[in-house]
């Protein structure tokens, strides 16, 4: 295939996007191995509500009852084994992420607990699944890195069964006037800081907090879904607008 003239943005830099995915890779290839800690440090322990409030919207049936669950981006596995958790024996979590080393600790984690999670290495863009065969889709703080928001959605809403639910869980626009400024001086300063002592990449973690900068309003994404196909389009803003969820039904 040829290349494309198309750019897209990785943080605050424009770049032809075809080479946006390696440089994502790489981010993740670096700080795979202290991830979930610098989730903890990073959100003072916040992004275990956020992905709480994720898993209540899944609400994945008690008992038998099979529900078949496909966690895009689910790198080290987090979302997989809460809703593992929340649901009954009839739950299953398949998560596909591009980045080897992400599902490497996700496998190790639940091979410790004894977990029914399958993992993919796998583009969310070409999704090697068949049309209609979950009941809920989850994307996790995933859908920022991609290169090509549109076609991710397009394939989420192609594996969803008629009635199924697609939710994404993303950092946003906090627009609380003084906290605001208190956010980008957190993230500009403290968060890259904090990751280069973490993780040893302080390079990561400025791409991390660029790229929430570079991300479409929750309007914006709404519209997306719409036009992607999803139903009954709502998004809910948490904790001053720092995350959104939005939420989507394939009709
Ligand atoms: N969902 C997990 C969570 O909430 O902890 C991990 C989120 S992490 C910020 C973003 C993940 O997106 C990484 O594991 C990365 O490898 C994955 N990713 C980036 N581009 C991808 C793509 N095109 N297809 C699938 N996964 C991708």
């Amino acid at each position: 295939m040829q290349r494309g003239s198309a750019t897209t943005h990785f943080g605050f830099h424009q770049v032809p996007i075809d080479d946006k995915q390696a440089l994502v890779d790489d981010v993740f290839r670096n700080v795979a191995g202290r991830y979930d800690l610098m989730n903890d440090l990073m959100s003072g322990g916040l992004h275990r509500a956020w992905k709480d409030a994720l898993v209540t919207a899944v609400n994945p049936p008690a008992g038998e009852r099979r529900f078949a669950l496909l966690d895009l981006a689910g790198g080290t596995g987090d979302i997989a084994a809460r809703v593992i958790k929340a649901g009954g024996a009839g739950t299953r979590v398949t998560v596909l992420d591009i980045n080897p080393e992400m599902i490497e600790v996700g496998r190790a984690r639940v091979q410790q607990h004894a977990l029914a999670v399958t993992f993919i290495e796998g583009n969310a863009e070409a999704l090697p699944l068949r049309d209609g065969s979950f009941d809920a889709v989850t994307i996790a703080f995933g859908i920022r890195n991609l290169s090509r928001i549109e076609t991710a959605l397009a394939e989420a809403h192609r594996v969803l069964r008629i009635g199924g639910r697609f939710l994404c869980l993303e950092f946003s626009t906090v627009d609380v006037p003084g906290l605001d400024a208190l956010y980008d001086f957190y993230s500009f300063n403290l968060i890259p800081a904090l990751g280069g002592v973490v993780t040893g990449d302080a390079q990561a973690y400025r791409y991390l907090v660029e790229s929430i900068r570079r991300f479409p309003a929750p309007e914006a994404l709404a519209r997306m879904m719409r036009e992607a196909g999803f139903a009954r389009v709502s998004f809910e803003r948490m904790t001053a607008g720092v995350v959104a969820l939005h939420s989507g039904w394939r009709l």
